[in-house]
């Protein structure tokens, strides 16, 4: 009889992805609680970084750096921190780079932002940075940054044209970006376009899908229309009728970014970023479901730092 190989035969993607994971700086004492306990659940999946969100208009400036030094400080672990242009003058962002710069924080999302809800469209500020490459190439000037940029497999709802779009990621690049870190998206085929449209535009820089797993669908249907990400008919099929049944909801959830994850490993993608919204457990479901084993992780760990976990 012939021998199958199944969705998720490890043989099939003999190493284990890298992952990164974001989240968002907490506005409470319980809700830091709740991040650090993500942090720490999450970290045994050995990411190559985690990043810290900056609240729309720039609203969790302070917020954001105290997370992303903590993060450094007490987890050992590589942040990234998030920085927009909005609400700031270029001096005024320059100073919050120069003070990571000085805590030893080397990585930064640069962005252009988003106002403040119901605040209407990006307006630069006066002696702002009006797009995310000019802010790049700001930060390059502060210091010699790792630096990632969003990526839009849909197009940006601003955007004049696709084409456009892919013009600016490629200036974004050129500007000193390492990497693009998508938008989320359901569609793997969306992504694969995308990513073979961004070659022939001259982008060569890693882009790094961008995983949302669904926590709250009818959230995500609102996210996805602000950001112009599609929601597949299939998706909405899944999560018919689990409004109020939330175990089923994380174990549908789990299966769909998985699949998602798995599909596009089979195209060569071995990379991702997920959007964790300060959850770990599917994030870890899912990251377990790619082959990485916190155990596995550790004993190499060990290994490495001279340990010797069999005690000889
Ligand atoms: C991974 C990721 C993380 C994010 N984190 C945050 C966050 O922490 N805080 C937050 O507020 N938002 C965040 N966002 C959302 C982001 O700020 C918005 O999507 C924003 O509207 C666009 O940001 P951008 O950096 O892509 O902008 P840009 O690259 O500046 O592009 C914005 C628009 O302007 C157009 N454009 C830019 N320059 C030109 C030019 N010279 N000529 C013509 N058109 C041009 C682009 O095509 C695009 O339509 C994140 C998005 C992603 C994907």
């Amino acid at each position: 009889m012939t021998q199958l190989s199944t969705p998720w035969d490890q043989q099939a993607f003999p190493v284990h992805p890298a992952v990164s994971f974001e989240f968002f700086p907490p506005s409470t004492p319980q809700l830091q609680k709740k991040l650090w306990q993500a942090l720490e659940r999450l970290a045994p999946m050995a990411p190559r970084f985690v990043s810290v969100t900056y609240g729309a208009g720039g609203s969790t400036r302070e917020r954001t750096h105290e997370t992303v030094v903590a993060i450094e400080r007490q987890l050992g672990m590589r942040p990234a921190a998030h920085l927009t242009c909005v609400g700031a003058s270029k001096t005024e962002v320059e100073t919050v780079a120069q003070r990571y710069w000085q805590a030893g924080i080397r990585h930064v999302v640069a962005l252009r932002g988003d106002p403040p809800e119901g605040a209407g469209r990006f307006t630069t500020h006066p002696g702002g940075y009006s797009c995310a490459a000019d802010l790049v190439a700001g930060l390059k000037r502060v210091a010699d940054f790792e630096i990632s940029v969003a990526a839009h497999p849909e197009v940006h709802p601003d955007a004049r044209s696709p084409q456009a779009d892919l013009e600016n990621l490629k200036r974004k690049q050129d500007a000193g970006a390492a990497r693009g870190i998508t938008q989320f998206f359901f569609d793997v085929q969306v992504f694969l376009r995308f990513r073979d449209a961004a070659v022939k535009a001259g982008v060569s820089m890693p882009l790094v899908p961008g995983i949302l797993p669904v926590t709250n669908f009818q959230q995500v249907q609102k996210f996805s229309a602000r950001c112009g990400a599609s929601v597949p008919a299939s998706l909405a099929r899944q999560f018919e009728g689990l409004d109020d049944d939330p175990e089923t909801r994380t174990l549908v959830a789990a299966h769909a970014a998985g699949e998602q994850c798995r599909l596009l490993q089979a195209e060569g993608v071995h990379e991702f970023h997920f959007y964790t919204l300060n959850r770990a457990e599917l994030t870890r479901a899912i990251c377990h479901l790619l082959g990485i084993r916190a155990a596995a992780i550790h004993n190499a760990k060990a290994t490495r730092a001279g340990d010797n976990p069999a005690g000889n």
